[in-house]
């Protein structure tokens, strides 16, 4: 593995990109409202990924940053480079009907295994796994041999959660991290003396495990939000897991429900954070915990670019999230070749960009911080 010296991702993608809200950072492109009339989908919730509304929302998008290059030319194509068969997957799919265009998409998860490569053909698209990142080289041959030209009548979707960048299987462990320590020093704050780090570590590990996903949806805001109010004694973690377990508690909604009604018994500096976090789940907001969402932006941009760039690649890989060099290679080559690049992200906005306050003091949205760059 080795360096390739400091980049961000805006050196490919510019502000051609769009996290978890679906309203695209590059102010000349329409903000998710827009679209929804536009192409008239329903007005409730924010379209998550796998879902055929997701990618209508994307198709547009793309249409929409065609028009706006000096050589305007129709998509006939779409490739998508990411990393999880299954979400990633089901976005391609959906995009490519979305468009009507045919596609090729490339997923990697680095292991250590022997290098393979997995070809699964399907009626809308063909998905090449694989478990290298380089051998987006070999992904490139493929599309060439099947005559599937990638140039400025394609577009390129690049994934950016452990794709573009903390590449899966090679430098992922870190955003987790990351993640937990946003957690970590979220809940902290709010209990000041009473925290217990290790009281909070073996709730997190315990509750994250899957068996636990029908309780937590698998949504990090709810488990750091039960995290939170587990240290603050309301409940304690064994009795927890014996309602879980028993499906007397079957859902967040419920827990949190029960905290509501217990909220009297909430240590005083609970209650407000309590409140904020209850009235965004009322309204159906995925991401209610919003002084966590704050953190883990200010966490993940802790790890951009923090070592010394003389460090050991090791120690990059495990201490800092790093472009993946075979992507931004690929990427720069397509750029080049006119491809219209654009990156997705499913991490909330508030974990990615700045809030106001920040930006004025220069922070910059998380694919405008300069990190380093890992690759083969
Ligand atoms: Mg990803």
């Amino acid at each position: 593995m080795n360096k390739y010296g400091r980049s961000t991702v805006s050196e490919f993608l510019g502000d051609f990109v769009v996290y978890r809200n679906l309203d695209p950072i590059d102010a000349r492109l329409p903000f998710l409202a827009e679209i929804r009339q536009r192409i008239g989908i329903s007005a409730t919730g924010t379209p998550r990924k796998t879902s055929p509304e997701y990618a209508r929302v994307i198709a547009s998008l793309l249409q929409a940053a065609s028009e706006l290059r000096e050589a305007a030319s129709k998509i006939e194509r779409v490739v998508f480079v990411g990393d999880t068969r299954l979400n990633d997957g089901t976005a391609f799919q959906n995009i490519c009907l979305a468009g009507n265009w045919p596609g090729m998409a490339f997923v990697a998860s680095e292991d250590e295994a022997p290098p393979q490569l997995e070809v699964d053909q399907r009626d809308a698209g063909t998905l090449i796994y694989a478990n290298r990142w380089a051998a987006i080289g070999e992904f490139r041959d493929f599309c060439q041999e099947q005559d599937f030209n990638i140039d400025e009548r394609t577009v390129v979707l690049l994934d950016l959660d452990k794709t573009t960048l903390g590449a899966r299987g090679r430098n992922d462990k870190i955003i987790d991290h990351v993640r937990l320590e946003a957690g970590f020093q979220t809940v902290s704050g709010l209990l000041g003396e009473d925290f217990d780090p290790a009281g909070f570590q073996t709730a997190y590990e315990r509750l994250n495990q899957p068996e636990y996903h029908p309780f937590t949806a698998d949504n990090q805001d709810f488990l750091v939000y039960i995290c939170l109010i587990l240290g603050g004694g309301l409940i304690d973690l064994d009795e927890l897991v014996v309602e879980v377990n028993s499906a007397r508690m079957v859902n967040f909604e419920q827990f949190i429900g029960y905290v509501n009604q217990n909220a009297d018994r909430l240590p005083t500096k609970l209650g407000s954070i309590h409140q904020e976090v209850f009235a965004r789940v009322s309204q159906g907001d995925p991401t209610p915990f919003k002084e966590f969402r704050y953190k883990e932006y200010e966490t993940t941009a802790a790890h951009m670019g923090n070592l010394d760039p003389a460090a050991p690649v090791e120690d990059l890989l495990s201490k800092t999230i790093t472009i993946t060099q075979e992507v931004r290679q690929a990427a720069l080559t397509w750029k080049s070749l006119g491809v219209l690049l654009f990156g997705i992200s499913d991490k909330p906005d508030e974990a990615s960009l700045p809030t106001e306050a920040l930006a004025q003091q220069g922070w910059q949205p998380i694919h405008r911080i300069e990190t380093d760059i890992v690759g083969e």
